[in-house]
């Protein structure tokens, strides 16, 4: 018998879609960011200081788990080396 694999259940909803600020009466496959749940994140560095992201993204069916545009952002602006401990010779 195979053993399960422990699979981290992201949050995911329908949700209507909104373009150029309007609904559009679209429905469509939406999951909570990663830093809903910092201590599960691979980028819990990027949460919000003041607590746990609640933004949505629009996935696919397929995605097993997304960090929002506003967390890239932030993991962005500590630039491409921060946590990363490199020899300059
Ligand atoms: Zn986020």
């Amino acid at each position: 018998m195979a053993s399960k694999k422990e699979v981290v259940g992201w949050k995911t909803k329908m949700m209507e879609t909104v373009h150029l600020g309007n609904k559009t009466g679209k429905m469509a496959h939406a999951m909570i960011c990663m830093n809903s749940k910092p201590e599960l994140s691979k980028y819990s560095q990027a949460a919000p200081e003041d607590g746990v992201c609640d933004q949505w993204v629009f996935t696919g069916t397929e995605i097993a788990s997304v960090l929002c545009s506003n967390c890239v952002q932030r993991l962005m602006s500590f630039g491409p080396n921060r946590g990363l401990i490199q020899k300059e010779d």
